[in-house]
């Protein structure tokens, strides 16, 4: 095998007090070679050194549901079990497909407007035997105003997708009263802290906390933006298809 992917059991042990089981390691080193295989055909992602693969998005999709990871009665949710979650903009699948393959229990929703990146997530999750997601393709602002998929969500995830804003936008109509977007980021400053109060405000949420952490291979810096909805999204958010990114809040 030439593209094999570290285990890095004492890292995942360090940093996130979990470690994969060996059918999770294999299912990443699936996951991996999949990726590797598809982006012949996609562009799905620039990151294919096994380190860095390992790293970039595997470690970073973890680290933002870390307070999951502890199964012990989940401090984050108030609901009862299991959680239904959604990934927006999914892209090839980060964080949902590694949070798919770590919390067995949740039920998983990978969103994206791209119907290639769709079909190749069916793909994956056909091969790693993974039932536990489902696959739907979209606009955030479409589904966000879709009355099977509004306030459906305990949890909401969104990476690399666009402004924080425009993320607090397209999660926050999905979640129900008492849920949680994770909003993950590389850089962030207090200044735009200040800035996103005003969009979460209008859209029914409070920033709950923020964590800054650094990566474990390569010591960049990550944040963390927990969201937490507080009260009912107004009907009028999300607007309309392109509007958040035009207009941003
Ligand atoms: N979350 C992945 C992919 C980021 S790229 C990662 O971190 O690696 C951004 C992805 O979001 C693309 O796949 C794009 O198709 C999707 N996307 C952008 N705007 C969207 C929208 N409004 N609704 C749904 N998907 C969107």
């Amino acid at each position: 095998m030439t593209n094999l992917l570290p285990e890095m059991a004492e890292i995942w042990q360090q940093t996130l007090n979990w470690q994969p089981t060996v059918q999770q390691q294999a299912q990443f080193q699936r996951l991996y070679e999949l990726i590797l295989e598809g982006n012949r055909q996609l562009n799905l992602t620039r990151i294919t050194d096994p380190q860095e693969f390992w790293e970039k998005h595997l470690w970073d999709s973890l680290r933002g549901i870390a307070p999951l990871l502890l199964c012990s009665p989940a401090p984050l949710l108030p609901a009862p079990c299991p959680p239904a979650l959604i990934d927006i903009g999914t892209g090839a699948g980060f964080p949902g497909i590694p949070v798919t393959i770590t919390l067995p229990n949740c039920t998983i929703t990978l969103l994206d407007s791209t119907r290639k990146k769709i079909t190749f997530l069916d793909n994956i999750l056909t091969e790693l035997a993974l039932t536990n997601a489902k696959t739907l393709v979209g606009r955030a602002e479409e589904i966000g105003q879709h009355p099977q998929h509004r306030q459906a969500y305990d949890i909401a995830l969104i990476r690399a997708v666009g402004a924080a804003s425009v993320c607090a936008e397209y999660t926050l109509p999905l979640l129900k009263q008492g849920g949680l977007a994770i909003i993950y980021r590389g850089n962030w400053t207090e200044d735009e802290t200040t800035a996103l109060q005003n969009a979460v405000n209008q859209l029914g949420g409070v920033i709950e906390s923020i964590e800054q952490f650094t990566t474990p291979l390569s010591h960049s810096i990550r944040h963390c933006l927990y969201l937490r909805k507080v009260t009912n999204t107004p009907a009028n958010f999300p607007r309309a298809v392109g509007i958040p990114t035009q207009k941003s809040l």
